[in-house]
C-alpha cells in the first residue's frame, strides 16, 4: 500500500512508520521540514506548510491511505489565544486541505482525535455512541471539529476513521514529561486523585492505527484506550512502583504546570473511557490489558 503519514516525525508517527516500513508498506511523509522528516525516517518526504500551500501533488500520486497525525503540541506552555489558534488550525485547517486534495486512488483516511471530545468529568463510563453536546469546551470543539473535517471525505469510496487516542504510555507524551517529577519521588496523586486516566501502550496505539489503516470493516470514531482505565491515585502509584519510587505525596499543581503546561488540566479532568468498538466491533486484541504489564514493559532497565 502507498501510505501518506503527516505529524509522522512526532512521538506517535514515528512509531507507526516503523511498523509500517517493517510490514513493507511504501510510506510517504508531509512535514514542515521534508529534509528532517526524511533523513529521519528513512521515507520519502516533502515539505508542507499547510497555511500558506496546498497539499504537493507529488506526495498524493496513487496514494491510497492518508493517517493525518498533525499538530501544534498541546504539552508546551501556557494556551494564549494565538497557541490555541495554532493548535485549532494546525488541525482542522490542514484536515480541510488533505480532504480537499484527496487523490482518485484514495480509499482510506485515518484521522487523529482523542478523548478529549467527551465531557472529562465524573464517573459515568463513555463510549463512541455519546452524543456531543452544543456547548463545548475547547478540547470537545477541537476534536468535535477535527472529526467533522475529516468526515467530509467519506463516501462509497473513501472511508475515514477518527482515532480517539487516549494517554499514551511510550516514549514520549505526557509520560515522559512526568517522568523527571516520578524519578524526583515527587509524582504522587493529582488532585483528589480520583480522576480517570484512559491509558493504551504506544504498541497497542500503533496497531490500532495499523488495523484502522488496512482493515476495511473501521469506519468511523473509534476509542483508543486500554480496556482497564485507572483512576489517577493507581497510575501514580503503579508508575512509582515501576521506577523505584514513593509516590505517596500529592503532586504539587505548580509542578505538574512546569512539566504539562495548560495540558495539565487533562491529568485533573476525569476521563473514563471504554474501547467499545475495538472489542466488541472488531475483537481488537490488545497486547497490554494491565497497567502494570503496559509500565514493566517500558521501564524494564529501571
Ligand atoms: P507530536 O506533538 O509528537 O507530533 C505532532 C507532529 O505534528 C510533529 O512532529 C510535527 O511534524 C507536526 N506539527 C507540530 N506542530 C505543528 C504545527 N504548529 N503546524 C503543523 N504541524 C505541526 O504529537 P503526537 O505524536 O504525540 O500525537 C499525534 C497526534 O495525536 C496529535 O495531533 C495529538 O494531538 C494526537 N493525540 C496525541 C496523544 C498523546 O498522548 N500523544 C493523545 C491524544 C491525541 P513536522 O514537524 O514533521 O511537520
Amino acid at each position: 500500500m502507498i501510505i501518506l503519514i503527516t505529524g509522522a516525525t512526532g512521538f506517535i508517527g514515528r512509531h507507526l512508520v516503523q511498523r509500517l516500513q517493517r510490514e513493507h508498506h511504501t510510506v510517504r511523509i508531509l512535514s514542515r521540514d521534508g529534509k528532517h522528516a526524511s533523513q529521519t525516517l528513512n521515507a520519502p518526504a516533502f515539505d508542507w506548510d499547510y497555511a500558506t500551500q496546498d497539499v504537493p501533488a507529488e506526495a498524493l500520486h496513487d496514494c491510497q491511505i492518508i493517517i493525518n497525525l498533525m499538530g501544534e503540541n498541546l504539552g508546551n506552555g501556557r494556551w494564549t489565544e494565538a497557541r490555541k489558534h495554532e493548535i485549532y488550525a494546525s488541525r482542522i485547517l490542514s484536515t480541510r486541505k488533505l480532504v480537499a486534495a484527496a487523490p482518485e486512488s484514495l480509499r482510506t483516511f485515518v484521522c487523529g482525535s482523542a478523548i478529549g471530545i467527551y465531557p472529562g468529568a465524573g464517573d459515568d463510563l463513555y463510549d463512541e455512541s455519546y452524543a456531543v453536546p452544543e456547548r463545548l469546551s475547547f478540547m470537545q470543539t477541537l476534536c468535535h471539529d477535527w472529526e467533522q473535517e475529516a468526515s467530509r471525505i467519506e463516501h462509497s469510496k473513501v472511508r475515514r476513521v477518527s482515532i480517539r487516542t487516549g494517554v499514551v504510555l511510550g516514549d514520549g507524551g505526557m509520560l515522559k514529561k512526568l517522568l523527571p517529577i516520578f524519578r524526583m519521588g515527587l509524582g504522587g496523586p493529582v488532585g483528589n486523585g480520583r480522576q480517570w486516566l484512559p491509558w493504551i501502550h504506544i504498541d497497542d496505539l500503533v496497531s490500532v492505527f495499523c488495523e484502522a489503516a488496512l482493515d476495511t470493516r473501521y469506519h468511523g470514531p473509534v476509542n483508543a484506550v486500554s480496556p482497564n482505565p485507572v483512576r489517577y491515585r493507581e497510575f501514580a502509584t503503579a508508575l512509582g512502583k515501576a521506577l523505584h519510587r514513593s509516590a505517596f505525596f500529592p503532586t504539587p499543581a505548580f509542578i505538574l504546570k512546569l512539566a504539562l503546561g495548560e495540558a495539565a488540566a487533562l491529568a485533573l479532568n476525569s476521563y473514563h473511557i471504554t474501547p467499545k468498538r475495538l472489542l466488541e466491533d472488531y475483537g481488537f486484541k490488545f497486547k497490554f490489558v494491565h497497567l502494570s504489564d503496559a509500565l514493566a514493559d517500558l521501564f524494564v532497565e529501571s
